[in-house]
């Protein structure tokens, strides 16, 4: 995965197609057709809802896009595996796991302030 810098972000989100974005961040953007290893890191991505999605859904630009990609992550079998791939790689643009950026922040600041507070 590529890691990339706020100011980078910033112009993904008004600069780069939702396919760059999408490749960026690691999320295969044709799921439906692509070539499948089933014993890939990301195997379960192959199940999950948003492959019957154009990829610029989990990428949207206003909290309606928001919404509307959370709704599709509802009742995807995927879902937990998602949202934790995305804290673990740190992946901070667009919707995973039935989560977007700000959610996902607040999560990860939730789980190291358990963390200090077991420690301490
Ligand atoms: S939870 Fe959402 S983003 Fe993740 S695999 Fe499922 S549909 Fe796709």
């Amino acid at each position: 995965m590529i890691k990339r810098s706020k100011r980078d972000q910033r112009q993904g989100a008004i600069g780069l197609s939702a396919e760059a974005i999408a490749e960026l961040n690691g999320r295969p953007t044709e799921l439906a057709v692509a070539p499948h290893d089933p014993d890939s890191e990301s195997a379960w991505m192959a199940d999950g809802n948003c492959r019957l999605h154009p990829p610029a859904t989990f990428f949207p630009s206003d909290g309606v896009g928001v919404d509307k990609a959370r709704k599709i992550c509802r009742d995807c079998p995927v879902m937990g595996r998602c949202l934790e791939y995305a804290l673990e790689e740190r992946i901070d643009h667009g919707v995973w796991g039935g989560c977007s950026e700000r959610e996902r922040r607040r999560i990860l600041k939730s789980r190291r302030l358990e963390t200090t507070s077991v420690t301490v």
